[in-house]
């Protein structure tokens, strides 16, 4: 089991999560010609630290929560693990993508 990033970061990836994830494995990702991130399953430790940070509130804390967006991430894995980080958005920025809200 790991935390998943969902549709909500793609087009909008604000990068924040990246920064205070411990064992660096939130990785930068074009996905559908979209900025987006995914995280890798096999090295997140559960901590939860990053899902308050998304402005957006595209992080969930189980693939349980979605099965689809959490096979996305672990697919695309392998093809971003070594991209640099992303450029971090401020947290005040407003969203890009239709329908998200600013909640942290
Ligand atoms: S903070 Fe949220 S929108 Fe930004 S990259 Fe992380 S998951 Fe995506
Ligand atoms: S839950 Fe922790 S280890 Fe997993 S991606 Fe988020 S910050 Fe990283």
């Amino acid at each position: 089991m790991s935390y998943v990033i969902t549709e909500k970061c793609l087009g909008d990836r604000y990068a924040v999560c990246a920064t205070v994830c411990p064992v660096e494995c939130i990785h930068p990702v074009d996905y559908k010609g979209q900025e987006f991130m995914i995280i890798d399953p096999e090295v997140c430790i559960n901590c939860g630290l990053c899902l308050p940070e998304c402005p957006v509130g595209a992080i969930v804390a189980s693939e349980d929560e979605d099965k689809a967006y959490a096979a996305i991430n672990k697919e695309l894995t392998a093809s971003c693990k070594n991209n640099p980080p992303a450029p971090e958005r401020p947290k005040n920025d407003p969203p890009k993508r239709p329908g998200n809200k600013l909640i942290n």
